[in-house]
């Protein structure tokens, strides 16, 4: 069968609607802060809504929490600390965090549909990456909690005290796992501040840590918008900030917490490169190209957002590509069938919008794949764009969407110049048969990650983090106890 053939065939088997049921969602009308154990009313009785971006549904009403209820969260964090949680044993904080992990499988479920309700994100995706991933790295610092003179930082390394954390929209309840797993199990408390946009997932596992019994105080969390941000990391009670998001507020707490003792991770942006050799299995590069950039709707800091291809492959990989473009499936987040889901809300739809704009207006060649998209919601069609030069916008700036910038190169050093032709330094990919040639690339690519043949691989073993205005601090791994430990 041709090639075209094939696609036409494709097109013609239509999938039914088989759509996950929301009603386990079990969601509240309304939440409050948990603090100290229990959810209360902030002090200024202010809630705010949060959406359900594919549809514009409210779902719930969150608490915005102002600087009054912030230093409440500190204030039980460090009681919690002082009374309670320096005086537990390793083995017993495991304990814990193997029940947290047991539970969040327990009601992974929920879970998941809670998560692409509140994010816009496919089911497909929340239910076999998210939650899964999340328990994991429970799992795993569990597994560390009572091996902290083993993790390499000498005997009886010390917990930094208390910990405040600030996570964005992109994967709520991972982003949640993977700043208080590593905490906890080195015996830090926390103050948790959730993305306004995605508060819900760790409202559910606030009632988890209930269930899990964790003593009252050393988990909080606090809703609010980047006010509520600005008030934990301005607060002298807290020893620790650990935040993921964008490079501009990144840049402001840093220069925040600049000259105070308050110690700091930053995990922020990237501008991936997907780097395609002319040797490559191609079959397995345009799933990694899709994978790369198009999971998540593309909202992953390191998404394989530049594809850099050898030009003697060019052509082909560029047509086959838009032939799988053209498959994807967009819509209901919620149907098992969903590739793509909504952008997580209008105001990414309007920078995404803008920016894939400047692509064509910069002279990059645009091409959206065929795709209906529904009438409510907020939604961006997957794009490719051909013909990008290293100066366009597009090419430059994190667009944190379904859009892919195409470049191409001749030789294995114009490949690694272009790769590091960038201020950011999280993620990039090789593709490639000749594994000498995939290490000598790695070696040569400032970047915090790379991955062989594969992209998007996440696994709680394994550390993660960028370089220059991607940030700087590990998670993941034994590297991720470092931040939580004084060292
Ligand atoms: P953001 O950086 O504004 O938000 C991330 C988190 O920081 C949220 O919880 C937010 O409430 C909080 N925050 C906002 N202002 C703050 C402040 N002054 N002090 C403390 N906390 C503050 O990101 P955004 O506006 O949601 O997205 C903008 C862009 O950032 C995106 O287009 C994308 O390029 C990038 N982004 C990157 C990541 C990532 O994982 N690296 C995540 C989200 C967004
Ligand atoms: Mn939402």
């Amino acid at each position: 069968m041709t090639d075209d053939a094939l696609t036409s065939d494709l097109g013609a088997l239509a999938y039914d609607p088989a759509p996950e049921s929301s009603s386990i969602a079990r969601l509240r009308e309304s939440y409050g802060l948990f603090i100290d154990g229990d959810f209360s009313a902030p002090e200024s009785h202010e809630q705010f809504a949060t959406l359900n971006p594919a549809t514009e549904e409210v779902l719930a009403t969150v608490a915005q929490a102002g600087a009054r209820d912030v230093d409440r969260a500190v204030a039980s964090a460090r009681r919690a600390y002082d009374r309670t949680w320096s005086k537990t044993s390793g083995a017993e904080r495991a304990k814990y965090l193997f029940r947290i992990a047991r539970l969040i499988q327990e009601r992974s479920r929920e879970l998941a549909v809670v998560e692409t309700l509140d994010n816009g994100k496919p089911i497909r995706e929340s239910r076999d990456v998210d939650v899964p991933l999340a328990a994991a790295y429970f799992f795993y610092y569990a597994g560390w909690a009572d091996k902290l003179d083993y993790a390499g930082f000498g005997a009886n390394p010390a917990p930094v005290g208390v910990a405040g954390q600030i996570i964005p929209w992109n994967f709520p309840l991972l982003m949640a796992a993977w700043k208080l797993a590593p905490a906890l199990a080195a015996g830090n408390t926390c103050v948790l501040k959730p993305a306004e946009t995605t508060p819900l997932t760790a409202l559910v596992l606030a009632e988890i840590l209930q269930q899990a019994g964790l003593p009252e105080g050393v988990v909080n969390i606090v809703t609010g918008d980047g006010a509520t941000g600005e008030a934990l990391v301005a607060h002298e009670g807290v020893d620790k900030i650990a935040f993921t998001g964008s490079t501009e507020v990144g840049r402001l707490i840093q220069e925040r917490l600049a000259a105070t003792p308050t110690r700091l991770t930053l995990e922020l942006g990237g501008k991936g490169a997907n780097i395609v050799f002319e040797d490559a299995p191609i079959d397995e590069v345009i799933e990694g190209i899709i994978d790369g950039i198009f999971f998540n709707q593309g909202h992953v800091c390191c998404a394989g957002s530049r594809l850099l291809v050898q030009e003697s492959v060019a052509d082909e990989v560029l047509r086959r590509l838009l032939r799988r473009v053209d498959q994807l499936r967009v819509g209901d987040p919620l149907d098992k069938n969903t590739d793509v889901g909504a952008i997580n809300s209008a105001a990414q739809l309007a920078r995404i919008t803008e920016l894939a704009d400047a692509g064509e207006r910069e002279g990059a060649v645009r091409y959206t794949g065929a795709c209906a998209l529904p009438d409510r919601g907020y939604w961006f069609a997957p794009t490719v764009f051909a013909d990008v030069a290293q100066s366009h916008r597009i090419a430059r700036e994190e667009i944190f969407g379904p859009v892919l910038s195409v470049l191409t190169f001749r030789t294995p050093e114009e490949a690694v110049a272009k790769a590091n032709n960038s201020n950011y330094g999280l993620a990039c990919g090789v593709w490639s048969e000749k594994g000498s040639r995939t290490l000598w690339v790695a070696q040569r690519l400032r970047a915090g990650v790379i991955w062989a043949n594969t992209y998007n691989k996440f696994d709680p073993t394994s550390p993660f983090g960028g370089v220059r205005e991607s940030g700087f601090g590990r998670e993941g791994g034994r590297h991720g106890l470092e931040a939580y430990l004084n060292v």
